[in-house]
């Protein structure tokens, strides 16, 4: 069928179409079809398969695509039309500036979840340039549910000083995780444990927990997108009967895992910003506050320890 072959033929009289024309033909098509970012995603696809960044693919913009990767590319065309999102196509995610692999076990990474990790390289900064003025030993955080290890591993590539401790219970997701912190170089800083939730962590004072764990009500499952309730993990997703469930393990037992200046930073759902400070100030944190996202929904709790 012509108009399945993005092909521009009887427009230039080439034989196969430029790439410049071909993703963009793809991404007319994506838009025809309702798909938000169209564009993009068509040149994120073309680029994958092409083996080549954004700025490579501006460079053959003008050079004649091969049939073998107009194949492949019209493949993946096809299975985003289908509501693969585009990550789960490519098998990667950029977050933090940095690209992390992905596979069915993980949470592809949210823009939004970038608050936490810049709020959380701001606090081991501070405390790193503290430390540094005192003592050498390095500022320790906890992150649990690490799924592919974006919040943790971006946090180490951005606090040299920082060594982390990374918690998962589905062995696939940890296995991401381990994958993703050797590409960053922070494997050797980042300790990954199998168990659920505080399970496989007996020590205490910690400078920092962070969790992006699942909140969303039970209930609300059906109600999400397709493209998230079809490819990413429900393990990841599923926060109980109201959402909470997750936050009550991780509140009751961080107090006790923390020095007594340490901070927790959880990410929540726009509409949990009150029953999750709540949680915190009833384990006795003091200083709890809920920071809105750039696109001003509650989307992060942050808490000081008592001792503080
Ligand atoms: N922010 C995710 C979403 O709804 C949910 C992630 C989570 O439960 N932690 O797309």
């Amino acid at each position: 069928m012509a108009t399945e072959h993005c092909g521009q033929e009887a427009e230039t009289g080439r034989l196969s179409p430029t790439v410049g024309a071909f993703w963009r033909r793809m991404g007319r098509r994506l838009g025809a079809a309702g798909l938000d970012n169209g564009l993009l995603d068509a040149r994120l696809i073309c680029g994958f398969v092409l083996g080549l960044d954004a700025t490579g693919l501006v460079r053959v913009d003008g050079q004649a695509i091969g049939s073998q990767q107009q194949h492949e590319c019209l493949d993946l065309l096809a299975r985003r039309l289908n509501g693969e999102p585009v990550a789960r196509l490519l098998g990667k995610k950029e977050f933090m500036g940095l690209d992390f692999r992905l596979s069915e076990h993980v949470l592809v990474p949210r823009p939004e979840t970038e608050l936490l990790v810049e709020r959380g390289i701001r606090i081991c900064g501070d405390m790193c340039e503290d430390r540094a003025r005192r003592t050498r030993s390095p500022v320790r955080f906890v992150e649990l549910g690490v799924g592919s290890g974006c919040i943790g591993i971006s946090l180490l590539v951005n606090v040299p000083h920082a060594m982390g401790v990374g918690v998962d219970i589905s062995a696939g997701a940890l296995e991401m995780a381990r994958i993703n912190a050797a590409d960053h170089g922070v494997l050797e800083r980042l300790d990954l444990r199998a168990g659920d939730w505080w399970g496989p962590v007996g020590e205490t004072g910690f400078d920092l927990i962070l969790s992006n764990p699942p909140y969303i009500a039970r209930a609300a499952i059906d109600g999400l997108s397709r493209e998230v309730r079809e490819h990413d993990p429900l393990l990841a997703l599923d926060g109980g009967g109201d959402g909470l469930c997750a936050y009550r393990k991780i509140i009751d037992g961080a107090g006790e895992r923390l020095n007594g200046q340490g901070v927790l930073l959880l990410e929540i759902g726009f509409d949990q910003g009150a029953a999750v400070s709540r949680l915190c100030r009833d384990a006795g944190f003091g200083d709890v506050r809920v920071v809105r996202d750039l696109s001003g929904q509650d989307r992060m709790v942050e808490a000081r320890d008592h001792g503080g």
